[in-house]
């Protein structure tokens, strides 16, 4: 019986075994608190989204929204067809607009190349 309570005594040493755990303890504390902030932010990015409308833009759930897709790229929307429609319509116009001042931009380089000096 004494046998037994001195073998216990030396493997459960609180000099050594204790300030290990302990330092263990307050990393997993603080990286606790750490990755609590990390994931916290990290939530909001994955889940949360702006109304792609350019006369909305209110930050929705993900979950919560119409995703549509446009050259390659997903565009996200409010639950209603306003959003949807309008915001797709006005991407496309943009991108129409766009496209038409770069070729006028394209023909009057050429205009000018073609001109003598
Ligand atoms: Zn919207």
């Amino acid at each position: 019986m004494s046998q037994d309570n001195r073998s216990t005594i030396s493997v459960e040493s609180p000099d050594i075994v204790e300030p290990q755990s302990g330092l263990e303890d307050e990393y997993i504390m603080k990286h606790q608190n750490n990755m609590y902030y990390v994931l916290d932010e990290l939530l909001y990015i994955s889940s949360i989204v702006y109304c792609s409308n350019d006369m909305c833009e209110k930050e929705i759930y993900k979950s919560d929204s119409v995703e549509c897709e446009f050259m390659d790229q997903s565009y996200y929307f409010c639950m209603n067809d306003n959003c949807r429609s309008y915001g797709m319509w006005s991407i496309r116009y943009d991108y129409r607009k766009s496209f038409r001042q770069n070729r006028l931009y394209r023909e009057k380089i050429l205009e000018n190349k073609e001109k003598p000096t």
